[in-house]
Protein backbone atom coordinates (compact mmCIF):
# COMPACT_ATOMS: atom_id res chain seq x y z
CA UNK A 1 0.00 0.00 0.00
CA UNK A 2 1.33 3.89 -0.98
CA UNK A 3 2.80 5.57 2.32
CA UNK A 4 0.21 8.19 3.19
CA UNK A 5 1.95 11.13 2.06
CA UNK A 6 2.71 14.37 4.55
CA UNK A 7 0.72 16.75 2.63
CA UNK A 8 -1.76 15.98 0.07
CA UNK A 9 -3.06 19.14 -2.31
CA UNK A 10 -6.40 17.64 -4.41
CA UNK A 11 -8.20 19.36 -6.87
CA UNK A 12 -7.03 22.34 -5.55
CA UNK A 13 -8.96 26.09 -7.24
CA UNK A 14 -8.14 29.15 -6.01
CA UNK A 15 -9.41 32.64 -7.95
CA UNK A 16 -9.50 35.96 -7.25
CA UNK A 17 -12.17 38.08 -8.03
CA UNK A 18 -13.52 35.89 -10.46
CA UNK A 19 -10.01 34.94 -12.23
CA UNK A 20 -8.94 31.54 -12.04
CA UNK A 21 -5.12 31.52 -10.25
CA UNK A 22 -5.32 27.93 -9.56
CA UNK A 23 -6.94 24.92 -11.42
CA UNK A 24 -7.48 21.44 -10.49
CA UNK A 25 -4.07 21.61 -8.66
CA UNK A 26 -3.09 17.98 -6.89
CA UNK A 27 0.47 17.16 -5.81
CA UNK A 28 1.91 15.22 -2.64
CA UNK A 29 5.01 15.76 -0.49
CA UNK A 30 6.15 12.70 1.59
CA UNK A 31 8.28 13.06 4.50
CA UNK A 32 11.51 14.07 4.20
CA UNK A 33 11.05 14.83 0.31
CA UNK A 34 12.04 18.07 -1.16
CA UNK A 35 9.58 19.36 -3.59
CA UNK A 36 9.58 21.63 -6.48
CA UNK A 37 7.40 23.23 -8.18
CA UNK A 38 8.56 25.68 -10.86
CA UNK A 39 6.48 28.36 -13.54
CA UNK A 40 7.10 31.69 -14.46
CA UNK A 41 5.93 35.00 -13.26
CA UNK A 42 2.34 34.72 -12.31
CA UNK A 43 1.59 31.01 -12.92
CA UNK A 44 0.13 30.74 -9.16
CA UNK A 45 2.98 29.50 -7.10
CA UNK A 46 2.83 32.22 -4.67
CA UNK A 47 -1.20 31.15 -4.73
CA UNK A 48 0.04 27.95 -4.15
CA UNK A 49 1.81 28.81 -1.00
CA UNK A 50 -0.60 30.89 0.28
CA UNK A 51 -3.47 28.63 0.05
CA UNK A 52 -1.53 25.88 2.00
CA UNK A 53 -0.50 28.32 4.70
CA UNK A 54 -4.23 28.98 5.36
CA UNK A 55 -3.66 32.72 3.99
CA UNK A 56 -5.82 32.10 1.21
CA UNK A 57 -9.25 30.08 0.66
CA UNK A 58 -9.98 28.14 -1.94
CA UNK A 59 -13.00 27.52 -4.08
CA UNK A 60 -12.75 24.03 -4.02
CA UNK A 61 -10.40 21.27 -3.38
CA UNK A 62 -8.78 19.81 -0.65
CA UNK A 63 -5.41 19.71 1.58
CA UNK A 64 -4.69 17.45 3.95
CA UNK A 65 -1.92 17.03 6.42
CA UNK A 66 -0.85 13.34 7.47
CA UNK A 67 -4.43 12.72 6.65
CA UNK A 68 -6.22 15.49 8.08
CA UNK A 69 -8.09 17.97 6.40
CA UNK A 70 -6.52 21.43 7.03
CA UNK A 71 -8.31 23.96 4.91
CA UNK A 72 -10.20 26.53 6.93
CA UNK A 73 -7.91 26.60 9.48
CA UNK A 74 -6.08 29.63 10.61
CA UNK A 75 -2.54 30.24 9.57
CA UNK A 76 -1.70 30.46 13.33
CA UNK A 77 -3.43 26.86 13.31
CA UNK A 78 -1.39 25.31 10.59
CA UNK A 79 2.30 26.84 11.82
CA UNK A 80 1.27 25.07 15.02
CA UNK A 81 0.94 21.49 12.91
CA UNK A 82 4.95 21.90 11.79
CA UNK A 83 4.32 23.79 8.32
CA UNK A 84 6.38 26.80 8.17
CA UNK A 85 6.44 29.31 5.50
CA UNK A 86 9.31 31.85 4.13
CA UNK A 87 7.60 34.34 2.16
CA UNK A 88 8.77 35.65 -1.02
CA UNK A 89 9.87 39.01 -0.51
CA UNK A 90 10.58 37.76 3.25
CA UNK A 91 9.02 40.14 5.52
CA UNK A 92 10.62 40.89 8.22
CA UNK A 93 9.40 43.13 10.81
CA UNK A 94 11.75 46.08 9.48
CA UNK A 95 11.56 47.91 13.37
CA UNK A 96 12.22 45.10 15.58
CA UNK A 97 15.48 43.72 16.45
CA UNK A 98 17.04 40.89 14.39
CA UNK A 99 16.67 38.63 17.47
CA UNK A 100 13.03 39.96 17.96
CA UNK A 101 12.17 38.42 14.54
CA UNK A 102 13.35 35.15 15.48
CA UNK A 103 11.84 34.90 19.03
CA UNK A 104 7.95 35.72 17.00
CA UNK A 105 9.17 32.47 15.15
CA UNK A 106 9.67 30.70 18.42
CA UNK A 107 6.72 32.01 20.30
CA UNK A 108 4.41 28.65 18.87
CA UNK A 109 3.03 26.20 21.66
CA UNK A 110 4.84 23.82 19.61
CA UNK A 111 8.37 24.96 20.29
CA UNK A 112 8.38 27.81 22.87
CA UNK A 113 9.61 25.39 25.64
CA UNK A 114 13.02 25.33 23.45
CA UNK A 115 13.36 28.68 22.05
CA UNK A 116 16.85 29.18 23.67
CA UNK A 117 18.54 26.22 22.35
CA UNK A 118 16.42 26.74 19.02
CA UNK A 119 18.13 30.43 18.90
CA UNK A 120 21.33 28.75 19.33
CA UNK A 121 20.67 26.34 16.53
CA UNK A 122 19.75 29.27 14.60
CA UNK A 123 22.48 31.59 15.11
CA UNK A 124 25.06 28.75 14.70
CA UNK A 125 23.35 28.06 11.04
CA UNK A 126 23.89 31.73 10.55
CA UNK A 127 26.69 33.90 12.72
CA UNK A 128 25.59 37.24 10.70
CA UNK A 129 22.56 37.22 12.27
CA UNK A 130 24.01 36.39 15.89
CA UNK A 131 26.73 39.50 15.21
CA UNK A 132 23.45 41.56 14.17
CA UNK A 133 20.83 40.22 16.72
CA UNK A 134 20.45 43.98 18.37
CA UNK A 135 20.09 45.61 14.63
CA UNK A 136 16.58 46.49 13.24
CA UNK A 137 15.54 43.83 10.36
CA UNK A 138 15.22 46.56 8.29
CA UNK A 139 18.37 48.02 7.94
CA UNK A 140 19.86 44.25 6.84
CA UNK A 141 20.85 43.48 3.40
CA UNK A 142 18.49 41.50 1.36
CA UNK A 143 19.91 37.98 1.74
CA UNK A 144 20.38 38.67 5.44
CA UNK A 145 16.63 39.38 5.18
CA UNK A 146 16.26 35.90 3.99
CA UNK A 147 18.51 34.28 6.47
CA UNK A 148 16.22 36.12 9.24
CA UNK A 149 13.08 34.39 6.97
CA UNK A 150 14.35 31.48 7.16
CA UNK A 151 15.55 31.75 11.46
CA UNK A 152 12.43 32.74 12.09
CA UNK A 153 10.61 29.68 10.04
CA UNK A 154 13.12 27.48 12.41
CA UNK A 155 12.56 28.47 15.44
CA UNK A 156 9.13 26.83 15.33
CA UNK A 157 10.99 23.44 14.97
CA UNK A 158 8.83 23.37 11.52
CA UNK A 159 8.48 19.56 9.92
CA UNK A 160 8.39 21.33 6.37
CA UNK A 161 9.30 24.68 4.96
CA UNK A 162 7.60 26.22 2.39
CA UNK A 163 10.25 28.69 0.48
CA UNK A 164 8.65 31.19 -1.84
CA UNK A 165 11.05 32.07 -4.66
CA UNK A 166 13.87 32.54 -1.69
CA UNK A 167 16.59 33.18 -4.74
CA UNK A 168 14.54 36.85 -5.81
CA UNK A 169 16.83 39.90 -5.92
CA UNK A 170 20.15 37.89 -4.75
CA UNK A 171 23.43 37.94 -6.50
CA UNK A 172 24.51 34.90 -7.94
CA UNK A 173 26.55 34.26 -5.17
CA UNK A 174 24.12 34.46 -2.59
CA UNK A 175 22.05 32.67 -4.82
CA UNK A 176 24.56 29.91 -4.35
CA UNK A 177 24.27 29.99 -0.55
CA UNK A 178 20.83 30.35 -0.23
CA UNK A 179 20.06 26.94 -2.30
CA UNK A 180 23.26 25.43 -0.18
CA UNK A 181 20.96 26.58 3.12
CA UNK A 182 17.57 24.82 1.97
CA UNK A 183 19.90 21.78 0.86
CA UNK A 184 21.33 21.65 4.35
CA UNK A 185 17.90 22.33 5.98
CA UNK A 186 16.89 19.10 4.05
CA UNK A 187 19.62 17.08 5.26
CA UNK A 188 18.53 17.85 8.77
CA UNK A 189 15.42 15.74 7.84
CA UNK A 190 12.91 19.04 7.15
CA UNK A 191 10.58 18.44 4.40
CA UNK A 192 10.60 21.40 1.84
CA UNK A 193 8.31 22.67 -0.49
CA UNK A 194 10.50 25.04 -3.01
CA UNK A 195 8.72 27.03 -5.14
CA UNK A 196 10.63 28.89 -7.75
CA UNK A 197 11.69 30.30 -10.69
CA UNK A 198 15.29 29.54 -10.81
CA UNK A 199 14.43 26.08 -12.83
CA UNK A 200 18.03 24.63 -13.01
CA UNK A 201 19.42 25.33 -9.22
CA UNK A 202 15.66 23.93 -8.04
CA UNK A 203 15.32 20.72 -10.04
CA UNK A 204 19.05 20.28 -9.30
CA UNK A 205 18.40 19.57 -5.25
CA UNK A 206 14.73 18.92 -5.83
CA UNK A 207 14.29 14.64 -5.21
CA UNK A 208 10.93 15.37 -7.49
CA UNK A 209 9.49 18.37 -9.10
CA UNK A 210 5.95 19.90 -10.48
CA UNK A 211 5.73 22.02 -13.69
CA UNK A 212 3.23 24.79 -12.91
CA UNK A 213 1.55 26.37 -16.15
CA UNK A 214 -1.27 29.29 -15.88
CA UNK A 215 -2.53 27.69 -12.50
CA UNK A 216 -2.61 24.10 -13.48
CA UNK A 217 0.45 21.34 -13.30
CA UNK A 218 1.29 20.36 -16.90
CA UNK A 219 4.18 18.03 -15.97
CA UNK A 220 5.26 16.43 -13.00
CA UNK A 221 8.42 14.00 -12.34
CA UNK A 222 12.19 13.49 -10.86
CA UNK A 223 14.42 16.78 -10.96
CA UNK A 224 16.76 15.32 -12.66
CA UNK A 225 13.89 13.53 -15.09
CA UNK A 226 12.47 17.23 -15.16
CA UNK A 227 15.93 18.82 -15.55
CA UNK A 228 16.32 16.39 -18.88
CA UNK A 229 12.72 17.13 -20.55
CA UNK A 230 12.85 19.00 -23.90
CA UNK A 231 9.81 20.99 -22.60
CA UNK A 232 11.41 21.82 -19.53
CA UNK A 233 14.61 22.65 -21.00
CA UNK A 234 13.07 24.81 -24.26
CA UNK A 235 10.57 26.81 -22.18
CA UNK A 236 12.60 27.33 -19.08
CA UNK A 237 16.50 27.21 -19.91
CA UNK A 238 16.27 28.61 -23.08
CA UNK A 239 17.90 25.00 -24.38
P1 LIG B 1 5.27 35.54 -9.35
O1 LIG B 1 6.38 34.61 -9.67
O2 LIG B 1 5.20 36.71 -10.30
O3 LIG B 1 5.16 35.91 -7.92
P2 LIG B 1 3.32 33.43 -9.05
O4 LIG B 1 3.58 32.22 -9.87
O5 LIG B 1 3.69 33.38 -7.62
O6 LIG B 1 3.92 34.73 -9.74
P3 LIG B 1 0.68 34.24 -8.14
O7 LIG B 1 1.25 35.41 -7.40
O8 LIG B 1 0.16 33.10 -7.38
O9 LIG B 1 1.76 33.70 -9.21
O10 LIG B 1 -0.45 34.81 -9.12
C1 LIG B 1 -1.27 33.95 -9.94
C2 LIG B 1 -2.34 34.81 -10.61
O11 LIG B 1 -3.25 35.31 -9.63
C3 LIG B 1 -1.78 36.03 -11.31
O12 LIG B 1 -2.51 36.23 -12.50
C4 LIG B 1 -2.02 37.17 -10.33
O13 LIG B 1 -2.17 38.40 -10.99
C5 LIG B 1 -3.30 36.74 -9.64
N1 LIG B 1 -3.35 37.21 -8.24
C6 LIG B 1 -2.51 36.88 -7.25
N2 LIG B 1 -2.85 37.47 -6.08
C7 LIG B 1 -3.98 38.19 -6.35
C8 LIG B 1 -4.84 39.03 -5.58
N3 LIG B 1 -4.65 39.21 -4.27
N4 LIG B 1 -5.89 39.63 -6.21
C9 LIG B 1 -6.12 39.42 -7.53
N5 LIG B 1 -5.34 38.63 -8.32
C10 LIG B 1 -4.30 38.03 -7.76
Amino acid sequence: MAKEPLLAVEGLNVGYAGSAALNDVSLAVQAEELICVIGANGAGKTSLIRTIAGIVCPTRGRIAWRGRDIVGMSPWEICELGIAQVAEGREVFPNLSVEDNLLIGGSLKRARGRRDANLRRVYELFPRLDERRRQSAGTLSGGEQQMLAIGRAMMSEPEMIMFDEPSIGLSPALTTVMFDVVKKLHSHRITILLVEQNVASSLAIGDRGYVLENGSIVLEGTGAGLLSNQDVRRAYLGL
